[in-house]
């Protein structure tokens, strides 16, 4: 169980958030608290995500993959198998029931790449509640199946014009709505980032993961796996699959994060490893941000858009000081391969963020003994990929309709993060 001292953990997390919000923080920290140990809540959980979700999803062996690899048995927890395609959903599930709980009516949201957005209309609708997701413009011509699909949803979705049109400027127009309507409105945050109690209800919400994979692993392997590697954007999935082995010093635990195009300022978003991240307050609280010289938030760079983010959850950034927690990266091209690697080998189309971790996880594997197990966190489907995809592997025989669409689609992969200090109390 991943528990905050007064909200931080080590030096990193806290609640530096406008005034206006410190009762609408304090009001879901509260609730919050009082259901996370109840049995009977985290059953309501589970059953939802059982019957809406898919859950458990399977823990599946990968013998033709790990043979090739040619070291350490490798596992794959099947997170891409959940509704809608990756573990964001659980999150937004749990925070639902919060909602419910608290009588509010209405959610917001914001999103980037979409998926976060999309997985909160998936709730709204099926909780029957209000729901209103803020989007950069920018991003809204890059997400079109993503918004198409919220909005068909019954969402409002609300194009952000100002700075960068991108995630950060959709935030803070979703901060300013939360500020005038947390009477009867919930701000659904998607990762485990943010303001206290957010790092550690997103966590919770998450460790349906790692319960379900802990559980499988003793059943299936007879024991705990040697090794469990997830990718790092804000952290939740890594956080889902690590709780309950983070007081189990004989299990390694292993982030990757986006290595990009190089190490130089700006190509990359690794923000964990030994000259990177620095510490900083923004966005509501203290973590390790990407920064510039003069202590402005800096520009990311990944092939994938969920790992594109220019602070990381103050969780990880605390089990990184603390040694608990590997820190790893992988860059574009060694995630694109190890994407193709998964097709070929297993019959499985991982996300491009998920990609990140299976090539972290094979290079450690290769060094490890056939007589060891290692768990992927596979945290989405690629199938949203496909452009991306299809840039990385040019092919003379793609469709017309491909062409047109790859010469259409403006290129998600420049896709960057500035503007605001670290130093500033968002
Ligand atoms: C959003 C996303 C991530 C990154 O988010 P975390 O909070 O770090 O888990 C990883 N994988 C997929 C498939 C995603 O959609």
């Amino acid at each position: 169980m991943i528990r905050s001292n007064n909200g931080m953990f080590g030096s990193f997390g806290g609640r530096y958030a406008p005034e206006i919000l410190t009762p609408a923080l304090i009001e879901l920290e509260r609730l919050f608290f009082s259901l996370r140990d109840d049995p009977d809540f985290w059953r309501e959980y589970q059953t939802l995500a059982q019957q809406f979700s898919g859950r458990p999803t399977p823990l599946t062996p990968c013998e033709r993959l790990s043979r090739e690899i040619g070291g350490a048995q490798i596992w794959l927890k099947r997170e891409d198998l959940n509704h809608s395609g990756a573990h964001k959903v659980n999150n937004v599930l749990g925070q639902g029931l919060l909602v419910r709980r608290m009588g509010k009516r209405r959610v917001i949201a914001e999103t980037g790449a979409g998926q976060h957005g999309l997985a909160t209309a998936i709730m709204a609708a099926r909780l029957g509640l209000e729901c209103r997701i803020y989007m950069g413009e920018d991003d809204i011509e890059r997400q079109y199946g993503n918004v198409f699909w919220m909005r068909r949803l019954g969402a409002e979705v609300i194009p952000v014009a100002t700075g960068a049109r991108t995630l950060k400027e959709a935030m803070d127009e979703a901060l300013r709505d939360w500020a005038a309507s947390f009477e009867d409105t919930h701000y659904v945050l998607g990762t485990a980032c943010g303001p206290a109690p957010f790092p550690e209800l997103v966590a919770y919400f998450q460790s349906i993961i790692g319960k379900e994979l802990q559980q499988q692993a003793l059943s299936q392997i007879g024991r705990n796996p040697d090794s469990v590697v997830a990718c790092v954007g804000g952290g939740s999935n890594a956080l889902g699959a690590f709780a309950p082995f983070i007081e189990r010093h004989d299990v390694e635990l292993v982030g990757v994060e986006a290595g990009g195009r190089s190490r130089e300022e700006g190509q990359h978003s690794i923000r964990l490893q030994e000259g990177t991240g620095e510490d900083g307050i923004a966005q509501g609280f203290k973590t390790l941000f990407l920064q510039d010289a003069d202590g402005q938030l800096g520009h990311t760079h990944s092939v994938a858009a969920g790992l594109d983010y220019v602070g990381v959850s103050p969780i990880l950034a605390d089990l990184t000081q603390r040694g608990r927690l590997t820190p790893d990266s992988a860059t574009d091209e060694e995630a694109l391969a190890a994407f193709e690697t998964l097709l070929r080998y297993e019959g499985i189309i991982p996300a491009l963020e998920s990609s990140h971790a299976l090539a972290g996880g094979f290079r450690r594997a290769a060094q490890m003994s056939p007589q060891q197990h290692m768990v992927i966190n596979l945290s989405g489907r690629g199938d949203k990929d496909i452009f991306n995809v299809a840039r990385a592997f040019p092919h003379p025989d793609w469709s017309a309709f491909l062409q047109r669409e790859l010469a259409r689609q403006p290129d998600f992969t420049t896709q960057t993060t500035q503007g605001e200090s670290a130093t500033d109390v968002a």
